[in-house]
């Protein structure tokens, strides 16, 4: 019988920008606007090719949603040549893509025109979920009206866009919440067969936010919910969790596929007091899995042509050379 296959991927994480429209109650990456909160193209240029020369082949570009309407933010980006942090990503993803580095961005809402343009410089694309239930940590964050998310994430599908999306724990929803969450992504993957990967990620308390003293979600909880992902999620959809946050060693026997984007350079910023795992444990982690690297676009959605004709050529020889290690 062939072994089952647990994947990841080689990234490097890049938040443009701390300043975020939204203030979810959980929240240590937000910050008010001030020097020092956008990151500035010299810092990017130096991550990228220190991530190329360590073989990354993921730039995760991912910031606060809307930071244009808090006062002050498009002044700061304005000395940077820019009016608007979508045109800012864009250029960074070009960037990317020159260092030989496939960009994916998750960026918050987005219309549809923002996306698509962005589709041009991005092989795939990401917005959690989180939850379909209106909850008390969301309050004060209208981006995380799940209505809102919802259409987005099906404008990606009717855009053909390779999407990633998740849901996260313990954050005041229920387990009748998550049920339901896992089923609208299900029914948005079956009209439009768009998302490659769904993250089960555990909500972590952070001192000085007003979920501190939340609980959190144990090992037991978190295979529960892994299992229900891989009951209600057709198989193309890989089940994704983060391996800073959770035990992935025991999880991986509840179904898991996928730990995500790791970085051998970089932080993980929303959460930067859990550390990624070395690469050297991955395969300790994995068990009696094959470990497996990937690219930031699943394969099937190569084999479909769902990517800008300006990035044929990199996926190509990225996925070539990822194929290639497999077999040594
Ligand atoms: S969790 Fe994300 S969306 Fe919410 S306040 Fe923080 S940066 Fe903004």
């Amino acid at each position: 019988m062939d072994r089952r296959v647990i994947t990841y991927s080689r990234n490097v994480f890049l938040p443009l920008t701390t300043v975020c429209h939204n203030r979810c109650g959980y929240c240590i990456f937000r910050t008010p606007v001030h020097e020092g909160c956008i990151m500035r193209p010299g810092e990017v240029n130096e991550i990228l090719a220190q991530g190329a020369a360590l073989g990354c082949t993921e730039a995760l570009f991912t910031f606060g949603e809307k930071p244009g309407l808090e006062p002050g933010f498009p002044e700061l980006l304005a000395r940077y040549g820019y009016q608007n942090i979508l045109d800012y990503c864009y250029d960074l993803c070009e960037t990317a893509i020159d260092y030989g580095i496939l960009p994916h961005t998750n960026a918050g809402i987005l219309t549809t025109s923002e996306m698509e343009r962005l589709s041009e410089v991005n092989a795939s694309m990401g917005l959690m979920l989180e939850t379909t239930a209106k909850l008390r940590a969301h309050r004060f964050s209208p981006g995380k009206d799940p209505s809102v998310r919802i259409a987005m994430i099906e404008d990606a599908g009717r855009m053909k866009i390779p999407f990633t999306t998740g849901i996260l724990l313990g954050i005041g929803e229920t387990m009748e919440d998550r049920e339901e969450s896992l089923l609208v992504i299900r029914d948005l993957h079956r009209r439009y067969g768009h998302i490659q990967e769904v993250i089960i990620q555990n909500f972590c308390p952070k001192e000085g936010t007003p979920m501190a003293s939340g609980k959190g979600v144990d090992t037991d909880e978190m295979c529960t919910v892994i299992m229900l992902a891989k009951d209600i999620l057709p198989n193309d959809i890989a089940v994704q969790i983060p391996p800073n946050l959770a035990d992935a060693r025991q999880l991986i026997p509840c179904g898991v596929d996928d730990l995500g984007g790791i970085s051998p350079l970089t932080i993980d910023y929303v959460n930067p007091e859990h550390r990624w795992p070395e690469f050297e444990r991955l395969e300790e982690i994995a068990g009696n899995r094959v470990l497996q690297e990937r690219l930031c676009i699943y394969p099937r959605f190569i084999r479909l042509g769902w990517f800008h004709p300006r990035l044929g050529p990199l996926i190509m020889k990225l996925d070539q050379h990822i194929r290639k290690e497999e077999r040594t």
